[in-house]
Order: structure tokens, then sequence, then C-alpha cells
């Protein structure tokens, strides 16, 4: 999915300073984005007072949207840099295509990994025949100083590892989960999974004491440590846990997000990571002159087009002086 956010602000994301070395319990209330003319997505991560969790530097949580009639997601080619897209599905699908020539339908609990590395170009679509409701997550992980130019690929998991206990199934999107680990690629030590869980479980979710950790609510009515979250929300959670209090009143879905704390400052502006303010203008101008994030073949429709940078130049704040 593209940030399609037309007044898209410059942002300097990364730095121990943000991270909250115990734990804790920080609602995070999402901001309501249009994106194109029928899809409106709830934004999690950048938030306001939180700009990522470990490597996670991008949260959305879309539907479930009933699409029966409607033409569902529509989203044009457009480029990445600097970052990993994970796309995550509860119902419908979505067609992937990128400029490596991938043409991939995404489906409910598969893992679409996609690592722009230094330039990539991808749409994503429902479709033409489709399930009634689309519901999903899409979500991009902030690829470290050392790995952000590799060459860009993408990845498509259907049978991803489970990890298992009475009314909660895990599954491991990416890193490792209570010794299962995802085949997806990753280059910062961080884990994503998607809990079930039965109306009437209670569980305690082991966790990595040196990760931070975030739980994103999809559906139903479940308490993360004690604390009631809506579908659409997401909760902070810090670092210092060995283990997460889980308990469901109704069916639900959740995501749990984590990773060691991200040390390097980024610029993330539209759909680029970057680290000055002049790799982020190269990379626009690149996107819109020149061949540099390739060709998406396939899609009917134009490219998106990338909205004007700030005109204030950006410069790299760190938080810890
Ligand atoms: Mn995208």
């Amino acid at each position: 999915m593209s940030n399609l956010d037309r007044q898209a602000t410059l942002q300097v994301c990364g730095g121990r300073g943000f991270v909250v070395a115990e734990p804790v319990r920080e609602l995070l209330s999402p901001r309501h984005v249009q994106l194109g003319e029928s899809t409106e997505v709830r934004r999690l991560l950048p938030n306001l007072g939180r700009r990522m969790v470990g490597a996670w530097a991008f949260v959305d949580h879309y539907g479930p949207d009933d699409i029966a009639d409607e033409p569902g997601m529509q989203v044009p080619p457009h480029p990445h840099m600097g970052l990993q897209t994970v796309s995550w599905l509860h119902e419908g699908e979505v067609l992937h295509r990128d400029s490596t020539g991938s043409l991939q339908t995404i489906g409910p609990r598969e893992l679409g990994l996609m690592t722009s590395g230094r330039a990539i170009s991808h749409s994503e679509e429902s479709p033409r025949a489709h399930a009634r409701y689309l519901h999903g997550a899409q979500l991009w992980v902030a690829l470290p100083d050392a790995h952000r130019h590799v060459a860009p690929h993408f990845q498509h998991h259907a049978g991803l590892p489970h990890v298992t206990a009475p009314g909660l199934t895990a599954t491991v999107i990416l890193g490792t989960l209570d010794g299962a680990t995802s085949p997806g690629t990753t280059y910062t030590p961080l884990v994503g999974a998607d809990l079930a869980l039965t109306a009437g479980t209670e569980h305690r979710l082991p966790l990595d004491p040196d990760f931070e950790y975030a739980v994103l609510a999809m559906s139903g009515e479940a308490h993360v440590d004690d604390v009631p979250l809506q579908p659409g929300s997401m909760l902070y959670l810090g670092c210092g846990r060995t283990e997460l209090p889980l308990r469901a009143a109704s069916d639900a879905g959740l995501m749990l997000l984590g990773g060691e704390p991200f040390e390097e400052e980024i610029v993330m502006w539209w759909n680029f990571v970057g680290r000055t303010d002049e790799e982020i203008r190269q990379a626009r101008e690149d996107w819109m002159t020149g061949d540099r994030f390739g060709e998406v073949k396939g899609y009917d429709g134009d490219r998106l087009a990338a909205p004007e940078v700030p005109a204030a130049q950006l410069k790299a704040r760190g938080r810890v002086r």
C-alpha cells in the first residue's frame, strides 16, 4: 500500500530516546486516512507520540469493508526505498505486482513480504473476482543502514509456522515467537505474529525482555495486559517483559509487533525511508523522471505521482544529544 497523504510531512524517527525501557501501557489512537476514493484506513504508526516499535515504522489497519459491489483496493504503481512492506490479511485477497516481475495473489494469513532495498515499485489491487470482505493490515519495516541497499525482492509464504495453546493460534509472520520462526527474511531482530483467540481464552504469551512491543487489535474484544482494546487501536507495551497477559471476551484477532529498539535515525517521507533530506529528494526526483524504480507491468491504470517535498530543509535531529 502507498502512503497517499498529499500533505506528507518529513519525519525523523528512531533513536533510543523514543524507547521506554520498562513495561508500559500506552494506548495509541488511530488517525483516519483516506486512501483513494473508497478506502479509509486507521493509521497507528507513525503516531503523534510514537514513531516506531522496533524496526516497525508504519502500520495501517483497514476493514472489514464490504466490497462485494466495489473495486476494492486499487493502489497504482508507486515506489519504495529503504524498507520492507508486509501485507497481512484476515479476509479477502490482494493482487501484488512489482518491478522485479512478481505477480502474486496474497490470501488471508499468508505473508506477502516485499524488500525494497534501494528501489522497487509495486501495485496492489483487489482481484476483479474477489471475496465480499476485505480486512487487513499494511506494515513497513525500516531497513538498517547496513542492508538498506540490498537488491529488491519479494517473498510469499502461505504456510507460516504456528504456535498453539488452548484457545490461541499464533501465526509467526516475521522473526521468532516461542520457538517458531517465520521463513520471511529479516534484517534486524524483530517479531510479528498474528494472534487468534477464541472467546473466553486467557493466556500468558512469552516475550523477549530485550524487545519493545505493541499489540494491534484487528477484531473482537480482547484485553491486553488488562487494557481493553478496540479494533483499530494499538497498545504500546515498552520493553522488559517476559510475558504478556491476554484475555478474550469474544473471538478476537490481534497482531503482536516487536523488536530490538531501532537505534538509527531515519527520515521517512511518502513511501521512502532514508537517512538524509537530500536522499529523499533524490528518490522523489528519480521516481518522477528516471527509471531507478523499474516498471510494474500489467496494472490497468496510471502510476502514482509523488507529492511535493516540503520546501524546508530537513535536519536530522538526535534524540540523545
Ligand atoms: Mn506500497
